[in-house]
């Protein structure tokens, strides 16, 4: 197994069959193996470097209906919210001050945002902090859509697959949502130019080696700037409320599997990793992961945002607690940075 890992390391792919074999198959050491290495890895390319988002949380309302997601729309208990321009302004502005030069507007596909109105944020946003990188995710769009975005100044998109596999994606997802759609945003996003991120959740009920394996390959030929990734974690009023939650364990290996596979790539050690173990974040970097994402979102609606249940959201997690943060990061050798932090072109 370990000549696999190996393997993986050298030549930055494997066989689908050697990943199934991988994933279905390994043991703690071959595990802390991967680990190491990844995390060897990103100190190669990226130092001891380790680059701050900070992430506004804008909208909760969604006319989606994804099966996992506690801000789906036939969610009747999320008591919904949207930050006006002058609300999201003022997040940037705290940001900026606390060291921030990456945005990242998230929010559920909201009609309220409009083409034109989330242009116009983009462009008062880009026209402030001229220095500032801006990340969306918000989801399924249009071409034209993603065009007016780039062109109002928008640089990344974070738009996670979620499974690169059909009958899986069925799983997660009603209809209208397809695979098919989906990959067609991503392979949109990345014509019109931006830095692009997939990604998936660990654990998501119904997926199994083979799907991870799919999952890998379609990673890799998409060759992406970002790959978000971070375990599933139930939420008690949607479908999947039962369904055990992703695991820490599975997380950092495929972490490492991932930073193997695209050295170069940006990796966060995500929220939902946090949110399982106290210091998911910290292990989710020694796994090599180099991005966390601070929350900058108002105190007063942080609890709205609820994807899943326990979500973190306050301490650490709070931008003011971003001294804490720099903090956990240098017991464990690294450094914030504070400046966009773009990807490292090969
Ligand atoms: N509407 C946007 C943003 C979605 S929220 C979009 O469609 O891209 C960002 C990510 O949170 C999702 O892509 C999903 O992978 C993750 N997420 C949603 N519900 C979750 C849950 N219950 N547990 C863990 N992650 C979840």
């Amino acid at each position: 197994m370990r000549e696999l890992i190996h393997k993986l390391y050298q030549t930055q792919t494997l066989e689908r069959e050697e990943l199934i074999f991988l994933i279905s198959e390994r043991d703690e050491e071959t595990e802390r193996y991967a680990r190491d290495l990844a995390r060897k890895v990103r100190e190669e390319v990226y130092g001891n470097r380790i680059f701050i988002r900070g992430l506004i949380e804008f909208t909760n309302y969604c006319k989606n209906d994804c099966y996992y997601c506690g801000i789906r729309r036939s969610n009747k208990n999320a008591a919904r919210y949207r930050l006006t321009k002058e609300d999201i302004l003022h997040c940037c502005r705290q940001g900026y001050d606390l060291g921030f030069r990456t945005f990242v507007l998230q929010g559920g596909e909201d009609g309220y945002f409009t083409k034109e109105r989330l242009a116009n944020l983009i462009y008062e946003i880009k026209e402030t902090y001229p220095d500032c990188a801006l990340t969306l995710s918000v989801g399924e769009k249009s071409e034209a859509e993603y065009r007016a975005f780039h062109e109002a100044g928008a640089d990344r998109y974070l738009l996670r697959h979620e499974t690169a596999d059909k009958d899986h994606y069925r799983i997660l997802h009603p209809e209208p949502l397809s695979l098919e759609n989906r990959k067609h945003c991503l392979e949109t996003l990345k014509k019109i130019g931006f830095q692009t991120g997939a990604g998936f959740m660990v654990g998501s009920p119904g997926q199994t080696p083979e799907t991870l394996a799919e999952d890998f390959l379609f990673l890799k030929n998409l060759d992406p700037e970002m790959v978000g990734i971070g375990p599933f974690i139930s939420h008690g009023d949607t479908p999947f409320r039962d369904k055990a939650d992703g695991t820490l364990e599975d997380t950092l290996f495929y972490l490492a599997l991932l930073r193997l596979m695209l050295p170069n790539v940006l990796l966060p050690a995500t929220t939902a990793l946090g949110t399982i173990h106290p210091s998911g974040r910290e292990l989710g970097i020694l796994s090599g992961a180099n991005v966390v994402m601070p929350n900058l979102s108002p105190l007063s609606v942080r609890k709205k945002y609820m994807l899943y249940d326990g979500k973190i959201s306050t301490g650490d997690e709070a931008a003011e607690g971003i001294k804490n943060l720099k903090k956990r990061m240098e017991t464990i050798g690294c450094q914030i940075v504070t400046d966009r932090g773009d990807y490292y072109k090969k």
